[in-house]
């Protein structure tokens, strides 16, 4: 399995990306930075897309993607809770703000066909194996933890905690990739919107490692670029308390497996 970020921040800026993972070349993980992330060629590539939730920064790049590779004749298969398809339709591809690509080009060959996903309700799609789990945010979200062979992926998505059905899958994890949005001053604000700091993180890794799981390697993401120094400084000395390997990651950051 290949796993490149496309994104590693919860805000484009000039040197940042919106959250966002190419699994393989034609699976992404949530839409945040498909449009700068990917090359044209990456583009008319995809062939599925997973979504953890509705929140903007996840899914902004759907309909300007499908305005893209609108021509190439290929319908890109969409998976998501119910709750986030619906937010999708109504809000972004309502035919208003955009063109409704679940119907154009043409009902028959829609750009979008979208997929309805239930928590703990695993799936295959494109030689992978694809286990939603719900995650708590502000929002219905879930995670995902992705199987080839003996490589597996966790996707935390946003998230609060809840951690442990990640890090107790049988056989566990190898990489999880989780947010880590505010440093620890911002744990108030972290609590109150259901993100994670450095510390909150601790606190769930701390607690698995307890039980005996194994602690995979740790990909940072969602690191808010306003508070990036002290998020990456906090990290460090989280990865030396652990003695884990703790990445801070960047757009284009490749993780084979
Ligand atoms: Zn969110
Ligand atoms: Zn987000």
């Amino acid at each position: 399995m290949k796993i490149r970020v496309l994104g590693a921040h919860n805000l484009e800026t000039l040197h940042t990306r919106h959250t966002c993972f190419l699994v393989d070349d034609s699976l992404a993980i949530d839409a945040g930075s498909l449009m700068t992330g990917l090359t044209d060629p990456e583009k008319n590539s995809l062939k599925a897309i997973l979504l953890t939730h509705r929140h903007f920064d996840h899914v902004r790049d759907i309909p300007s993607l499908g305005l893209h590779t609108m021509d190439n004749g290929a319908t890109v298969d969409l998976y998501g809770l119910s709750d986030t398809l619906d937010a999708l339709t109504t809000h972004l591809l309502d035919g208003l703000l955009y063109p409704n690509f679940t119907l154009r080009p043409t009902p028959e060959r829609p750009k979008y066909r979208l997929h309805p996903i239930a928590p703990e309700r695993p799936f295959n799609l494109l030689g992978l194996q694809i286990l939603p789990l719900p995650v708590p945010h502000g929002a219905p979200a879930v995670g995902y933890l992705v199987r080839k062979g003996s490589a597996t992926a966790a996707f935390t998505g946003d998230t609060g905690g809840g951690l442990l059905p990640f890090l107790s899958a049988t056989p566990p994890p190898q990489y999880l990739f989780v947010e880590v949005t505010f440093s620890n001053d911002g744990i108030d604000r972290a609590r109150a919107s259901q993100h994670l700091t450095p510390s909150l993180l601790a606190d769930e890794l701390l607690s698995a490692q307890q039980k005996g799981l194994p602690l995979p390697q740790i990909v940072a993401v969602h690191r808010d670029p306003r508070h990036e120094k002290a998020i990456t400084h906090q990290l460090a000395e989280l990865s030396k308390t652990l003695n884990i390997p703790i990445t801070p990651a960047s757009a284009n950051h490749q993780f084979p497996l």
